[in-house]
């Protein structure tokens, strides 16, 4: 797995900070050079501090833009270079406690958005950044300064931002407006029937709320990917979820079906909630059938390839963040690999897809 953290030496006394490991010439005070390296230890300087890094290469960060936190002697990879998958955690606040949930909620919250919006000024150019918690949007002010400034500060950077959709408001419609072209709103949707997706989400009324707010992102003419990960308690009503979609939601740049993350409360409620699409694709496939035949999109995310039937592989995507995936050792010489999503880091064959096959 690789490492989002890395150990880190600095001087204690001082507050945290953001700095870019420089590739090439140091362009801006917060970039930092190589100043020496011996065993296992590479030197850095900044404008304004030094500090240690254990166990990396200089290949492995180049370009990187790190927050080092001197109290706790770490670095955290806010952005990794080389990856396309990044993501700000903006709070682990949520006021909803859904059932598979891979990151569950902590009461308190650190204010992170001045590093972030450093951060941002100091991504590769182009860069998609995810911001995701908890619930961003229980900080709404503060975010949505952060990508007024981001976007001041650069022209070329887009967010993708998941949310569970309750905290939109009709007075934020201009804002929606104004940055409709760099923003991607992921929404999670389970069912078309309010109590199932209350259940799931564990929030009494939170699907007449969703409802409400998803038009006002249709008002706002935003951009939309919907997001239902397929669990025991709605893989059934797939189809009817799929028929309300294209009724209601047909604005939705593209809905996701995701299989599920065994980690956080979906550990904890692996067997209660995992539903082994390898071996029912059924609801699946007649929920992605109605989509096709409406023209309006759908993917499969976090699915392995040989779980999916031929005729549907098309849609699945290699969704799962390269920080956090595997292959199981019979993957090794499987023709499918180089397309295939793989399986998170915390999956485990015993409690799995009982139907893994190489091709
Ligand atoms: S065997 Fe492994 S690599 Fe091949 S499709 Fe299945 S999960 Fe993917």
């Amino acid at each position: 797995m690789i490492q989002l953290r890395l150990r880190s030496d600095c001087d204690g006394a001082l507050s945290p900070f953001v700095t870019r490991i420089a590739n090439g010439e140091p362009r801006c005070a917060e970039d930092a050079v190589l100043a020496w390296q011996e065993a296992g230890v590479l030197g850095f300087r900044t404008g304004y501090a030094d500090f240690r890094l254990r166990d990396v290469t200089p290949a492995d960060i180049a370009g990187d833009v790190l927050l080092i936190d001197p109290r706790r002697q770490v670095a955290h990879r806010l952005i990794r270079a080389a990856s396309p998958h990044n993501t700000f955690l903006i709070t682990e606040q949520c006021d909803q406690l859904c059932l598979m949930c891979s990151q569950p909620p902590k009461p308190h919250h650190e204010d992170m958005f001045g590093h972030f919006r450093t951060a941002a000024r100091l991504a590769p150019p182009g860069a998609q950044i995810g911001l995701s918690g908890g619930e961003p949007l229980l900080h709404k002010r503060g975010l949505f300064d952060f990508i007024d400034a981001a976007f001041a500060e650069r022209d070329d950077l887009g967010f993708h931002i998941l949310t569970n959709g309750q905290h939109f408001e009709r007075e934020d419609l201009p804002w929606l407006r104004k940055h409709r072209e760099r923003l991607l709103w992921g929404v999670p949707i389970y069912s078309d029937n309010a109590a199932t997706h209350d259940e799931i989400v564990g929030k009494p009324g939170a699907f007449a709320e969703l409802s409400e707010k998803l038009s006002l992102l249709g008002l706002a003419g935003a951009a939309l990917e919907l997001r239902t990960v397929v669990l025991k308690q709605n893989a059934s009503g797939l189809p009817g979820l799929a028929d309300f979609i294209t009724r209601h939601l047909p604005f939705a740049a593209t809905w996701a079906i995701m299989q599920m993350e065994r980690i956080g409360y979906g550990r904890m409620n692996w067997t209660r909630c995992f539903f082994d699409s390898s071996t029912n694709f059924a609801d699946l496939g007649a929920a992605i059938d109605l989509m096709r035949a409406r023209r309006q999109s759908v993917a499969l995310y976090n699915f392995p390839l040989c779980t999916v039937p031929p005729a549907y592989r098309d849609l699945a995507a290699r969704s799962i963040s390269d920080w956090k995936q595997k292959y199981l050792p019979g993957c090794e010489s499987c023709s499918l690999r180089a397309r295939c999503a793989g399986f998170f880091e915390w999956y485990r064959d015993e409690d799995g897809f009982m139907e893994i096959q190489p091709q």
